[in-house]
């Protein structure tokens, strides 16, 4: 894997794919993203693009290292005292409420900087189009029989936000119903690894002259935390898509983002 640096922030983000054009730390756009570098080298490929661009794997991993080290030396009285602490707080605050409460620390809320829509970009699927903070970029999902599978996420649970768009193609049916769709979604979503306590209400909504269903729900994540999802279905013919948004339960500024990008879902 090869890293991009960004040149407001200085942070890195993983070439996971030649969609990253914007950074995942600060969402501002890459100078030397891959459209514009094949712009300037239209013979080139993505892989002679890494090379030259991408900061490889060993570099990074030495960097994030030395960082680690000098910000341990600095911080080491302070944060050893602090764990202390936060175990003493953790055992006695988990002894009363369990491990949900002390698991809900660990998972990070959405950055407020994410708000700022003038870092936002349009992500164009085949039928719905949508604006986000993140880069969305494909996702392997393997076909089933009779059904064509196309995924594109960005953001993981583990960053706190995920947006993800699945478009479900039914090869064998040129129309199929949206309730239907709807429950097919939804059914799909609660079989997820780690996810319990699934539950969901939908309501219609109406997407430039079109029907369509949003859901608002929450499930748990393996056992500890509890997760928020919105999501959109729209049929087209034969064709079913997913929008959804998932973040921490009560993360305010997840709730407002998953709000944006819902209504900013277009067909195209
Ligand atoms: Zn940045």
């Amino acid at each position: 894997m090869y890293y991009l640096k960004c040149g407001y922030c200085a942070e890195h983000s993983a070439l996971k794919s030649e969609y990253i054009t914007f950074c995942d730390h600060c969402g501002k756009k890459f100078s030397s993203n891959y459209a514009d570098w094949k712009l300037q080298h239209p013979n080139s490929t993505f892989a002679a693009y890494e090379i030259e661009v991408g900061v490889p794997e060993a570099r990074y991993e030495a960097i994030m290292k030395k960082r680690n080290r000098q910000g341990f030396d600095l911080r080491k009285k302070a944060a050893l005292i602090t764990t202390v602490v936060v175990l003493i707080a953790c055992s006695t605050v988990g002894a009363y409420y369990g491990p949900t409460l002390v698991k809900l620390f660990q998972e990070p809320v959405v950055p407020v900087a994410m708000l700022n829509t003038e870092n936002w970009r349009t992500f164009r699927g085949n039928i719905l189009q949508l604006q986000t903070p993140l880069s969305l970029s494909p996702v392997s999902v393997k076909d089933e029989p009779n059904i064509r599978l196309k995924a594109f996420k960005g953001g993981s649970t583990g960053e706190g936000l995920v947006i993800r768009m699945d478009e479900v193609v039914y090869l064998a049916n040129n129309y199929i119903g949206l309730e239907l769709a709807s429950k097919e979604a939804a059914n799909q979503l609660s079989r997820g690894e780690g996810i319990s306590q699934f539950t969901y209400v939908e309501k219609n909504v109406v997407i430039m002259g079109q029907q369509a269903i949003l859901q608002h729900g929450s499930y748990i994540y393996k056992q500890s935390s509890p997760i928020e999802f919105n999501s959109l279905i729209v049929v087209k013919g034969g064709t079913r898509v997913q929008l959804l948004v998932a973040h921490r339960g009560n993360d305010e500024t997840g709730k407002k983002i998953a709000e944006k990008v819902m209504g900013s879902a277009r067909l195209n």
